[in-house]
């Protein structure tokens, strides 16, 4: 007996979970028993205090800190088998709780770890369409039994619009969601709906739907706590957008960005309207610009830019008026300026950016390529007495683009 019990101990403690335990006890009992026709289940819906030992069925309790947590049912095999369970089933109860204690351990490991880099992406990233998927494939790493979803309030439209995953067809949560005002936890226990609440502000509201069993009350506190982590990013990113909105000048190239352009060309197409005056506006976009940071990389990308914008404000007059439209397009208002001149003017840009070389071997210093040279293509229009504050740029954008398809580096002029 004392060698059988020192050979099971061994493989209790070869075993880290239970379908481990099971298949190596199920090879303990063959090879020592000869019993194969045994089972040994766990059961962790009913508690047991004490042990029950009948004819053909042994129960014996799985505790935690004293409390019962289930139980081990062993059943048939022969009798040697059934005296040894007597005294081998504290044992095994006692490696069933390790392993259920561990499993929960790691869990909690795997939790913080999820928040911890959750909360890094808080710090280095601002942009929502970038930091989401990032997010939501955390959260489903950390959370395998769930469906998880998360809905980001849209202010415009005044509702909540799923942002993660691509798509949900279940029509309970839609519904859930379309209705949301606080915490929802559905009768089943298997769905649970939470506001993406930060600063007292909700920005969304975050789904769980759990395809097993219902959601324990560990993983309402962990998907509550994560809920508020989700909240906190997505409120920085919120506000920082915010920030962005109403800076007036483009970081990279010191030109106003899309927001303050779209204030001045208010002003200026106002302007020449009152006073009679012409106007003129250019719109310029880099040829093939795509191909340079796939290259060469982004910070050449950025520093092409910087030094292009360069050019644009040295070429033009004091009360010219440059923006950066885009990711690479930049627009230029022209006031008191007729087409001719503005052509003149696109012309003498054109050519500059042509003629730039653009030293690359600081930003890259693994590069071959020492220095590159870039072109623009460019669309101009004067703005028509019966124009709006729109016209102007839509049609100087539609000179560059048929610039774009009739070869590139070059100046078409939008006549009406
Ligand atoms: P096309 O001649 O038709 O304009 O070709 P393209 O490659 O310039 O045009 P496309 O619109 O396909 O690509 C524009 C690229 O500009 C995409 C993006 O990689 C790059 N871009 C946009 N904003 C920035 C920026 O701020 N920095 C850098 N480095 N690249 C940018
Ligand atoms: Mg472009
Ligand atoms: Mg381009």
């Amino acid at each position: 007996m004392l060698n059988k019990i020192e050979k099971l101990s061994k493989v209790l403690n070869e075993a880290y979970s239970e379908s481990s335990l099971q298949s190596g006890l199920r090879t303990f009992f063959a090879d020592n028993f000869g019993t194969e026709d045994f089972s040994i289940d766990i059961n962790n819906k009913i508690y047991l205090e004490f042990p029950v030992i009948e004819e053909n069925e042994i129960k014996f309790p799985i505790f935690k800190h004293k409390r019962s947590i289930g139980y081990l049912i062993f059943k048939g095999g022969n009798n040697e088998f059934k005296k040894f369970i007597k005294y081998a089933a504290p044992f095994i109860s006692l490696k069933v709780q390790n392993i259920v204690l561990n499993d929960k351990m790691q869990k909690n490991v795997n939790f913080h770890e999820t928040m911890k880099n959750i909360a890094k992406i808080i710090e280095s990233q601002y942009e929502l369409n970038y930091i989401i998927p990032i997010v939501g494939e955390m959260i489903d790493k950390f959370f395998t039994d769930y469906l998880l979803y998360i809905f980001l309030k849209d202010e415009n439209l005044g509702g909540n619009i799923l942002a993660w995953p691509m798509a949900c067809k279940d029509a309970k949560i839609l519904s859930i969601v379309e209705n949301f005002e606080n915490t929802i936890f559905t009768e089943d226990r298997k769905t649970l709906a939470l506001p993406l609440k930060s600063e007292s502000k909700e920005v969304g509201v975050l789904v769980a739907k759990s395809t097993g069993d219902k959601i324990s009350d560990k993983d309402v506190e962990y998907l509550t706590q994560i809920s508020s982590q989700i909240a906190t990013t997505i409120n920085r990113a919120n506000v920082y957008a915010e920030i962005l909105k109403h800076a007036t000048l483009d970081a990279l190239t010191g030109f106003y960005n899309r927001n303050q352009l779209e204030e001045r060309i208010k002003q200026e197409v106002a302007n020449a309207k009152r006073q009679k005056a012409p106007l003129c506006g250019i719109m310029t976009d880099i040829d093939y610009f795509k191909n340079v940071n796939d290259t060469y990389g982004h910070a050449v990308g950025d520093l092409v830019l910087k030094d292009i914008a360069k050019i644009i404000r040295g070429q033009l007059r004091e009360y010219d008026i440059a923006g950066r439209y885009g990711g690479e397009e930049f627009s230029i208002l022209l006031p008191f300026t007729k087409i001719e001149e503005a052509q003149k003017v696109a012309e003498r840009l054109r050519t500059s950016i042509e003629n730039k070389v653009v030293d690359i071997s600081k930003v890259n210093p693994d590069s071959e390529t020492k220095t590159i040279q870039v072109t623009i293509s460019l669309g101009i229009y004067e703005m028509q007495e019966n124009d709006n504050d729109e016209d102007l740029l839509k049609k100087a954008d539609k000179a560059l683009y048929q610039a774009k398809n009739t070869g590139r580096n070059k100046v078409v002029v939008q006549n009406e």
